[in-house]
């Protein structure tokens, strides 16, 4: 049927109607004092989410243009930099770096495993570092690092700790000064309920004295041009301003509903997708320890092409699950409960997984998966 699908993937994700609706105001000018107040509203509530005291810039790009942003202002060729590889987006972030002249001493902890904190203090003990990149949730593999854990060690050094927090943002409790995070990432189109098009990045004091010595070139993503902007409530180019009147309905609504309250929904989801794929006999890709609030990654069953499955999936019954990226493409697919998503969202994914099995002549018994889904939302789960 048209327009009628489950979109159930790790960004871009679904839009609720206040936001679209938001959307849907005539356009101002972003000169205009109406753009000013709008800007302030946001910037007072944004902080809240990023747990910051400092300012939070919103910058026109997607969530690569955000961490490129935070690349390019802190580091300056020749930097050394320790890159925490948990995956995909954890490679990403490293080639950023490289792109911009670094050298990146890369550890790879595997794809489904979380950064190992002993690793990173024995790294950090030889000294000389730059910057340290970590990734929040790794979209690809499912897993959600300990950036307090990373930030108390990084804190202990001059170095800085650039942190992907683009599927975790909105969805997942970060305190960015508490953690000693110096510059967070997020965008709009994952657990921040918008479509894609904006990057949101905090910046510690910490960062802004690295960032005002740099001497590297930088234009459209010039942090000091931005924050020089947003003394007037502006920006140094023009915004997509249409999100940013999205922006600010997502974050009264996630302030409505309440912080605590909004991670708590979001680990509940998780369990809930958990507890379904283990009733159903398939292997999960990241254990129970460090699994994301935000997104699930399932490996497909012997026999069973992840991408056949999803196509399935897709084709009849109008639900849409993610594959696996690099290493783990074809092997896995994954469920996303992020941003606008609620109990039922789970229920559709786990129902519609079992009758994609079943059509494709998994033995799977029907109604396993719901149940125990149905159960962890009851509060009867038998775990
Ligand atoms: C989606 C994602 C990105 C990339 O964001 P784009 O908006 O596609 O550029 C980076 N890091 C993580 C962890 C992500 O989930």
């Amino acid at each position: 049927m048209q327009d009628k699908h489950y979109l159930l993937i790790p960004g871009p994700t679904p839009v609720p109607p206040s936001v679209l609706q938001a959307m849907s105001r005539p356009m101002i000018g972003h000169r205009s004092e109406e753009f000013a107040a709008l800007h302030r509203r946001i910037q007072e509530k944004i902080k809240h989410v990023f747990q910051t005291e400092h300012e939070v810039f919103i910058l026109t790009c997607s969530g690569t243009g955000g961490l490129e942003a935070a690349v390019a202002n802190v580091l300056s060729p020749g930097d050394r930099v320790l890159a925490l590889i948990t995956g995909n987006f954890g490679e990403r972030f490293a080639n950023i770096a490289r792109a911009y002249g670094a050298e990146v001493d890369e550890v790879h902890f595997g794809w489904g495993s979380d950064v190992d904190l002993a690793v990173v203090k024995e790294k950090l003990a030889r000294g000389g570092y730059k910057a340290v990149l970590a990734t929040h949730n790794e979209t690809s593999t499912g897993v959600l690092n300990d950036i307090a854990g990373i930030g108390a060690l990084v804190a202990e050094t001059p170095a800085l700790l650039l942190v992907d927090g683009v599927s975790s943002v909105g969805g997942v409790e970060i305190k960015m000064d508490e953690w000693h995070v110096d510059v967070l990432v997020t965008a709009s189109q994952k657990a921040m309920m918008l479509p894609p098009g904006l990057a949101m990045i905090g910046v510690s004091p910490k960062a802004w004295r690295v960032i005002e010595e740099n001497r590297a070139p930088r234009f459209y993503f010039s942090l000091p041009a931005a924050r020089k902007s947003l003394e007037k409530w502006n920006t140094p180019y023009t915004p997509n301003v249409t999100l940013f009147q999205g922006l600010d309905a997502a974050l009264d609504m996630m302030l409505a509903e309440g912080l605590e309250n909004v991670y708590r929904r979001h680990r509940l989801l998780a369990r809930a997708t958990r507890n379904a794929v283990r009733a159903l006999g398939l292997e999960l890709l990241a254990g129970d320890a460090c699994a994301s609030p935000t997104v699930t990654a399932v490996k497909s069953p012997p026999g069973i092409p992840a991408d056949d499955l999803r196509r399935v999936l897709k084709a009849e019954f109008g639900i849409t699950f993610a594959g696996g990226q690099g290493i783990l493409k074809g092997k896995i697919f994954r469920i996303a409960h992020m941003g606008f998503a609620d109990k039922m969202d789970v229920m559709v994914a786990v129902s519609g997984l079992e009758m994609a099995l079943a059509r494709m002549n998994y033995p799977v018994e029907l109604g396993r998966g719901v149940r125990a889904a149905q159960e962890t939302f009851l509060g009867r789960e038998q775990r």
